[in-house]
Order: C-alpha cells, then structure tokens, then sequence
C-alpha cells in the first residue's frame, strides 16, 4: 500500500519558498486570545515539491473515473464531461464574484442563472424554475414541500400521502418522509410499468401527490403516464416526476406534456458536471402554473434588458440553499447547453437509447433480460442464470473491474432478482460498447467452466473485496 503523506514526512523538507519578511513579525498573542492558541506545532506534512507532487499523481492513479474508460452505472448518467464547461466555470466572472455583490455589478452571472433556468423550463415543458436544491433528492424535497404549501394554502389539510412505485430510487420515498409525508407504495407489473389498478385503488383524498421516474429505474418508458395522470389530478394529487433518467427524453417528450406539476433535473447527470465523488451537484426543479407561488427565493426576474433579485416573494417555501445554489455546476450545464444547441440535445438521447439497446442486444444470449422490450437509455439485466452456478451479480460486478471497466449499478432496482443496471450513455464509441459487453460475456463464460477466478475478483485492484457492512458502520477516516 502507498504510505499516507505523514508517514513520508521528514523534519524541516520544504516544498515551498517564502519571499523575504520585510514587516516587522505580529505578536500573534496581541491578535489571538490566549485561550485560542495551539500550544504545540500543528503535526503537518513536511515533504518536498517532487514528493508531494508523485504523491498525488499516484493516488489520482488509483482512482477509476470517466477519463479512464466506459462507466455504466446504471441511473447516474456518467457521460464524459467535456473540457470547455471546466474551462467557463473557472473563468474569473463566474468562479471569484462575491454571491453579496450588488445586482448591477453581476448582470452577465444573472444573466446565467436566468437564461439557464429558461432553457431547462423549454426541456421541460413547465413554467417555473429554481436553480437552489443542490442535488436530485434535494430538488425532490423542495418539490414535495411545494406541493404541500399549495394543498396548505387552498384549506385542503387531510392530504398526507405520498404514492411511489416500488420500483422508485430510495430518495423518494425518503423525501417524503422528511417532508411530513406518509408513503404508500404502488406496485409495478411484471412488465416493469406502474400496476395502474393497484394505482387507482390508492387514489383519494388523502393523496397529496405522486412521484415517479420516467423512463423508469428499469429504463422503460411508462406508456400509460396520461392515465397515471388523470387518475392522480382526478382525485386532486399533484404529479412528481423524479428526472434522474432525463437523458433519455432531451427533445423528444417533456414532462410538462405528460401532465407533471413539478420535475427535478440532474445537472451533474444529464447536463454534464463530474459527479460520483460525492459533488458538488445540483438539482434545480421545473414546475408548472399553480406551483409558481411557493418556488423558493431569491429569485431572478428580467425586466426590460435588466436582471434583477427577488429576496421574497408572498407565499414562498423559503429558501433550500444559500444564494442560487451550486453556482459552478449552473455554469457548466449553461455551457453544455449553449454549446450542443436545441438540435444536438434530441441527439444527446437518441444517441444514450441507441446505444443502451445495441449493447443490450450483444449481451442478451448470456444474461437474463428481465423485460422483453426495448429499452430507453438504459437497461436492466440479471445474473440469474449465472446464479445457478453460483455467481452473483457482485461478483460480476467485482470481476469487471479487472478487466479494467466500471461496474453497473448492481442490486437496483429493488423489483428485480441480482439486479444490474447498464447505462452506457451517449458518449462510448461502438468499439468499447463491444470491449465491455466482451468483457461481461467472457465473465459468464468463467462461471460456468472456472467460478472460482469470479468468486475471487478483484485481482488486479489496489485492494480486493472490501467488507462493505463494516467500512459502513465502522467508518474511520483518522490517520
Ligand atoms: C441519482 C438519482 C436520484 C438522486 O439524485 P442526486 O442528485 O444523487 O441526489 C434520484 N432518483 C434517481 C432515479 C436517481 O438516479
């Protein structure tokens, strides 16, 4: 293993020079209480320039990201980010303007977060906009708390349910909850689609909305959404559509035409900011007429040529995040936009459909395919068959990493048995759909004739199988 940076520490090495001190040296007693000041060194790394540079070269090495190769994790859209939204974001304009500055000094940054919020209400199809949650599942709580300020506010105070699938991500349900709801769980049929009498038989008064993902988590498009929405308007719910699987839908149908009230987009997924270490993210909503009222502030409102800051507005939920939200992810997905254009987002999906279903017809003789469809921008498969010779989807998953790929979301959804969710996207060239589809069908064939090289994986990997339950609940990030 690579030794930590303290542990290559040695007295008095130096990895920067200071120019000379030309004041006189601050007492630092005369600017810091007594009772404040450390009483010893602090025990920091003394390393040399070349040193700390290898350091983090090799660690950067350990990591596997988009750069390195195909990552198809299923519903989290990993697509190749390209260069120039790093290039905008860092601009000095954007990234070092003070969030207190005065309106009139930022109208080009204003400018941003406005036109951005246009763009995503044209994809969506809705009226209104919020550029503040910070990611997906917090997009989704602000959404859930508009809907609960609008039954609030027409008197209606019995509503206090929330209807998802059982198919839905484990934010949903979660969101919910936080937000005071009680959750019912609607169940899917064998075809991956919402069971829609199961559905009706849930629809009443008590129901304050339904959230649910189309394309769903099992990359298929819910055909029936019309019905879905005239049973859940019908007994005066509000429709939530969860929009982690929008890259499958970028011109081609929006939500705002399918009859949701309200709609989070995934920045970092759909619209390209580097995502999967942990952010940061952002998860701007679309909502339509009668949420406008509640949307958080601040706000930014046009008027004439100008660009202007609401601080509050009569019946807003208030404020989800400080300012506008993670400003340099709007920036990078303004770029993306502005740089693809209206054609070349359609393009954008049909390219994450094509590709999804030619990889899924390279592997669908080796692996189970669960719906017998086409699928949208992503697919679900299952290690059944490989089960049988005592090979898991997690072992699969672990032995893909030695041949040098990302594993798919495993073991979601819940609704399917060693469940693997492949998302390719848009952005892998025909040759390495191939490579990796290679890879998973020369996996299944060492099930059946050598389990033990699978059971065995990873071998190739800085370290091999992790207990994940204990990394979980003995968590230690101390040297
Ligand atoms: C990623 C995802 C979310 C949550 O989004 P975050 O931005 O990670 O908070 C919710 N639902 C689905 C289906 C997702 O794939």
């Amino acid at each position: 293993m690579e030794k930590l940076i303290i542990e290559k520490s040695r007295p008095g090495r130096r990895g920067y020079t200071l120019p000379q001190l030309d004041v006189p040296v601050a007492e630092l007693s005369n600017l810091v209480p007594d009772k404040f000041l450390r009483k010893s060194e602090p025990n920091l790394p003394e390393i040399s320039e070349n040193e700390v540079s290898r350091h983090y070269v090799k660690l950067s090495k350990l990591n596997y990201s988009i750069e390195d190769g195909v990552y198809p994790l299923g519903s989290c859209t990993m697509k190749y980010n390209p260069k120039v939204n790093e290039k905008v974001a860092s601009m000095p304009g954007f990234a070092e303007i003070h969030p207190c500055s005065q309106d009139e000094h930022v109208q080009g940054a204003l400018r941003v977060l406005y036109e951005c919020g246009e763009f995503l209400k044209e994809v969506t199809g809705l009226q209104g906009v919020t550029l503040q949650p910070s990611a997906g599942s917090q997009g989704e709580l602000t959404g859930i708390l508009l809907f609960r300020a609008y039954h609030k506010d027409r008197g209606d105070d019995k509503r206090n349910v929330i209807l998802i699938p059982d198919s839905a991500h484990g934010t949903n349900p979660a969101s919910a909850a936080i937000a005071g709801f009680q959750v019912v769980t609607v169940n899917s049929l064998p075809d991956g689609r919402i069971d829609i009498d199961d559905l009706r038989s849930k629809a009443n008064d008590t129901v304050a909305g339904f959230m649910i993902t189309n394309p769903n988590t099992v990359g298929v498009f819910e055909t029936n959404i019309r019905e879905i929405e005239q049973i859940i308007h019908g007994c005066g719910g509000l429709m939530y559509m969860d929009g982690a699987n929008l890259n499958a839908l970028l011109g081609i149908v929006r939500p705002g035409d399918m009859g949701f009230d309200c709609v989070h987009i995934n920045l970092h997924k759909t619209f390209s900011t580097p995502h999967g270490g942990g952010g940061p993210g952002s998860g701007p909503i679309c909502v339509s007429e009668k949420l406008i009222p509640f949307l958080p502030v601040p706000q930014v409102r046009k008027e004439g040529d100008k660009f202007i800051i609401v601080r509050d507005t009569e019946k807003t939920i208030g404020s989800m995040h400080a300012f506008f939200g993670n400003y340099g992810v709007v920036v990078r997905a303004y770029t993306y936009m502005r740089m693809l254009g209206r054609e070349n987002l359609r393009r954008i999906s049909e390219n994450a459909i094509i590709n999804a279903n030619y990889l899924m017809k390279l592997i669908e003789h080796e692996y189970l395919m669960p719906f017998k469809e086409f699928c949208m921008h992503e697919f679900v498969c299952s290690a059944d068959y490989q089960k049988e010779y005592g090979v898991s989807a997690k072992d699969i998953a672990k032995r893909l990493l030695d041949y040098g790929f990302h594993a798919p979301t495993i073991y979601f959804p819940l609704i399917v048995h060693e469940a693997m969710l492949v998302e390719p996207t848009e952005t892998e060239s025909k040759e390495n759909l191939e490579l990796f589809a290679e890879a998973l069908i020369k996996i299944s064939n060492e099930a059946k004739t050598n389990k033990e090289l699978v059971l065995s994986a990873p071998t190739t990997t800085p370290v091999r199988r992790l207990d994940d339950a204990l990394a979980a609940r003995k968590l230690n990030v101390k040297w």
